[in-house]
């Protein structure tokens, strides 16, 4: 049956999130030929259009407001709600990034909507929407229907691989009121400029306890460079101040889903795997035959982090 979906296009640094497109990908899937209305946020809304068109828009609310330009959650919350009572959808998909994690739930709370967060599939089952997410800290997966109510989903980045079909779009250009709100950005400080988004790059290589220090790190930024990745860590790493905690993967860290996730000297503890088992391709270097990560490693390399990060890196450079 036809649906008409509403998707929250999400940007960074000015430019749309791949998790965007993935989103308006699963769009296609639950519409089954119904209207994808997709919503952008900030001064740069308007710039979208025509990306969001070529990933199955047909619609796209531009709203445009300045107090859209940094997320605050009182502000996307007035302007989504504003723009979910004029589109009317029946299904709502938002990526599962720090801005939907913190959305969503506020957004269902006060509409009185179910919500089926981090999901990684969306297939359409003898007319019925099945969701599929991860459970149990990735030991699981479950799979979801929604009986009743608008169909309200977050999608995890990198798992739904995001189709272009083409296409242009409608523009709507909707103007929200937004008011009485409690949190003002003032500026924003970066402590990093650049580099690959750790949540949806599709390499990235991951320091633990093993690498000794902050120094230890550079092999690591080295292979991640030359690979076109992210470096990540365990927190082991963080919590013995070689990185940052924002670089911490794991049940308190961030959930990664690349295509490669190369792991060096990571012991391979549950809650690191929690945020890092469902990549595609894992690699483990470490010098223990018997550490756990070689359980859900596909390749492993029992070996000195500092011998074999630097092998790695001098032979993809020759790729
Ligand atoms: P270790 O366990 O100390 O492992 C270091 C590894 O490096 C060892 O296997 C060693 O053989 C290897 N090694 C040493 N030197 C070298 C070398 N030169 N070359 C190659 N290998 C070498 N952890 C997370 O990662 N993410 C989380 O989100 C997270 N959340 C947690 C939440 C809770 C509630 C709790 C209780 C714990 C959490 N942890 C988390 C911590 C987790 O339990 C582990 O303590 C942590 O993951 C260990 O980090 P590590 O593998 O870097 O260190």
């Amino acid at each position: 049956m036809m649906k008409k979906v509403l998707v929250l296009a999400e940007a960074k640094d000015r430019s749309l999130r791949n998790v965007s497109f993935e989103a308006l990908t699963a769009a296609q899937r639950v519409s089954e030929g119904g209207e994808i209305v997709a919503a952008a946020f900030g001064s740069d809304a308007v710039n979208y259009v025509g990306e969001l068109s070529k990933y199955g828009a047909n619609k796209v609310y531009v709203v445009s407001n300045k107090e859209l330009d940094t997320y605050t959650t009182d502000a996307y919350f007035q302007a989504l709600r504003q723009v979910i009572d004029a589109v009317q959808p029946e299904v709502i998909l938002m990526p599962h990034t720090a801005i939907g994690k913190d959305l969503a739930p506020r957004i269902a709370a006060r509409l009185g909507l179910g919500l089926v967060s981090d999901v990684i599939d969306i297939q359409v089952e003898d007319g019925e929407v099945i969701f599929t997410r991860p459970i149990y800290a990735g030991k699981a997966f479950e799979k979801k229907k929604v009986v009743s109510g608008i169909l309200f989903a977050t999608v995890r980045p990198n798992n739904i691989p995001a189709e272009e079909t083409g296409g242009t779009a409608e523009v709507v250009d909707f103007n929200v009121e937004i008011k009485d709100l409690r949190t003002i950005v003032k500026e924003v400080v970066r402590k990093t400029v650049g580099g690959v988004d750790l949540a949806e790059a599709k390499v990235v290589v991951s320091g633990g306890r093993g690498v000794k220090s902050s120094e230890g790190f550079k092999p690591l930024q080295e292979l991640a460079e030359v690979l076109g990745g992210a470096v990540g860590a365990s927190r082991g790493a963080c919590d013995a101040g070689y990185c940052d905690y924002s670089l911490q993967i794991g049940q308190t860290g961030k959930v990664v889903t690349p295509d490669l996730y190369i792991a060096a000297g990571i012991s391979g503890a549950i809650q690191h795997l929690a945020g890092m088992s469902n990549s595609k391709v894992i690699v483990a270097i470490n010098k223990d035959p018997e550490a756990p990560i070689f359980q859900v490693a596909d390749y492993g390399i029992v070996g000195d982090l500092f011998e074999v990060v630097p092998l790695l890196t001098e032979e993809f450079k020759k790729v």
